[in-house]
This record gives C-alpha cells, structure tokens and sequence, in this order.
C-alpha cells in the first residue's frame, strides 16, 4: 500500500494504473475510519482494480471552528484499516498541499446551486462550496475514476453527481448505503463525542425515519404528515434538538406537498445532538437503497489487483 501526500504522486500512481488497463475506484474521506468507511472500500476493492482513498479534513467546508478542532484523527489506525481492506493507495495531503494560500481560502471555488441550497445547505453557509471545491480537486488528482460516497450524506452525493455532470468530469459516482449501528444510529466519524444518555437519544432519528416509513408503508401521501411523523419522534427525546424533518423529491430535494411516487421520496432529519449535530436520511420503500450489486471493473484489459499493483511498483521503478 502506497500512502503518498502529494498531489502529484497520488496522479502518478492512479495513471500508472490505468495504463495498465486497470479501473480505478476512489474512496474520498475525512478519516476516522468506521465500517460505513469500509463499506466503501469494500465496494470498491470488489469493483475496481485499483482503489485509493483519499483522507482530508477538509477546512474549507467546516463553518464551526469548534466542530473541526473536535473532529477526530486517527491516521495510524486510518492506514491500518486500509491496509487491511486491500487499498491500493492513501492519499493524505497536508492542507497546504490541496489549499496553498490556507488560511486565505483558494481564490477558486465550485458552487453548484440549486440541490445545495436546503436543508444542509441552509444550516450550514458555505458547507457544500468546500465540499465541492475540494471533491473536485480530488477528482482532478485521481483522474477518471469510480468514485464511492455513502448515502449517509444524501444531499452531499447530490450535489457532487451534478458538479460532476455539469463539469463533465470523467467520474462515475456509485451511492452505497448507510451502515448503521444495531440500534439504528447511522455510523459517523462524530458519534464518539457523544455521552452515554446523547448517544441513547440519538437513535430517535433513525426511529422517527421509520416511523415516516411505516406511514408511508400505511398509505399515508402527504409530505407535511409524515414531516411531523418525524417530528413526534423527535419531541419525545428532550437531548434530541431538531434542527429538520422533511420529506423531499430524492432527486432535486424540494419538499413535496403530496407524494405521487414512494420510489422518488426521500426523507431527511437533522440534529443537534450535545456538541453533534448527526444528519440521516432514508428511501421510503424498504431495501431501496441495497439495489446495486458490485459491478465487474471497467477497463480495457481487466486484471486481479494484485497483479495490477504490481505491475504499478514496477512501472513506478521504471520511471524513478
Ligand atoms: P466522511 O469521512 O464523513 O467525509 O465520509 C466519507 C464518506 O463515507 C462519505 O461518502 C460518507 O457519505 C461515507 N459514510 C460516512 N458514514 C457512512 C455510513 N454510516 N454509511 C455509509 N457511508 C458512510
């Protein structure tokens, strides 16, 4: 496993690669590796011949000062884990590697309007530039890829499908679904800040997008209904403050008033949760999300990734 920091070494290695035919899969995170993490990765070592993941706390798309000096890192443990699940390459910059002039933030930023605007987009000003900005500077290093996110951060995958597409990236994006814990509670790097009675609590998101489920399983149309399906679940966990519950188009995010199709609903609710705020989200119809099986890899001359890591180090030696 090659674990590089800089831009040009982490392209090197992904183009080396992909001359030998290999489909390259691209895992992006913030570390603090969880299972959701490796549900990814696992995805990808299954699709791809080549998988690189990619671990930056990304300042540009963190508002609350507070939220990123909190945030958790565990590189050694990080590299350990991707070790373990096959990863081909860790790309971890330095910030001044992906942000030169940081603290003044990058004179060149992507704003995709439209599915940003809501919901996160509204909580949190500024979040989707940096989430946009700096996925597409990894797009840019990898090169043309498969590229993994978690449904988990729903309208985060929304908005890098349509900086991809509108940008003609050469990227095909693959939605992986929410591993959660077995209380329910969606896997997140921010769950190990939570006290013993936050972390109870916390399960009343996934509660309440089940009982919006069930309303929906029970015939219930009606977007404000199962709006404040949700929001009843939420009012009786006092530790629990909501910050939305809505029930949206699963492909523009806007709020629907009625729901002609279960298929194209999604439901979203967000929190604050002690110091957390913990987001979650959930297709109406059971088992939606569980749809795509791994594909076999792209490429002209398919080989097992052994091989093609391999032949990657030779290449590499080739050139110096
Ligand atoms: P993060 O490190 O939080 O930026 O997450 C990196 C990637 O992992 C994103 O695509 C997330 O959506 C995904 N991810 C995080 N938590 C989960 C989870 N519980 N289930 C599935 N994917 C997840």
């Amino acid at each position: 496993m090659d674990v590089v920091e800089s831009a040009a070494a982490c392209r090197a290695l992904l183009d080396a690669a992909r001359s030998t035919g290999a489909c390259v899969g691209l895992v992006p995170t913030m570390g603090a590796l969880h299972e959701g993490h490796l549900s990814l990765v696992a995805r990808a070592r299954a699709e791809c011949h080549t998988v690189a993941v990619s671990i930056f706390v990304n300042p540009l798309q963190f508002g609350d000062p507070e939220d990123i000096a909190h945030y958790p890192r565990t590189l050694e443990d990080d590299l350990r884990q991707c070790k373990e699940a096959g990863v081909d390459v860790v790309f971890v910059p330095p910030v001044a590697e992906m942000y030169p002039t940081w603290p003044e933030p990058p004179a060149t930023t992507v704003s995709v309007h439209g599915v940003s605007e809501a919901w996160e987009g509204a909580s949190r000003p500024g979040h989707f530039d940096g989430v946009a900005t700096v996925v597409a500077k990894l797009f840019a290093i990898a090169g043309p890829c498969r590229a993994y996110f978690g449904l988990k951060d729903f309208q985060q995958l929304a908005v890098v499908r349509a900086m991809a597409t509108e940008l003609s990236l050469p990227v095909e994006l693959v939605g992986c679904p929410i591993v959660r814990e077995d209380d329910g509670l969606a896997r997140s790097s921010r769950n190990v800040r939570l006290g013993a009675d936050e972390r109870a609590a916390a399960t009343a998101l996934s509660r309440a997008l089940a009982a919006a489920r069930a309303a929906v399983a029970a015939g219930e149309r009606s977007g404000p209904a199962l709006a404040a399906a949700m929001r009843d679940v939420v009012a009786t966990e006092p530790l629990v403050h909501l910050s939305y519950a809505a029930a949206v188009d699963a492909t523009t995010l806007a709020e629907l008033e009625t729901v002609a199709d279960p298929a194209a609903l999604r439901l979203l609710i967000a929190a604050q949760v002690g110091p957390v705020r913990l987001i979650d989200n959930s297709a109406a119809l059971e088992g939606a999300d569980e749809d795509a099986a791994p594909r076999p890899p792209a490429g002209r001359t398919p080989a097992p990734s052994a091989y093609v890591t391999a032949s990657v180090a030779r290449q590499l030696e080739r050139t110096g």
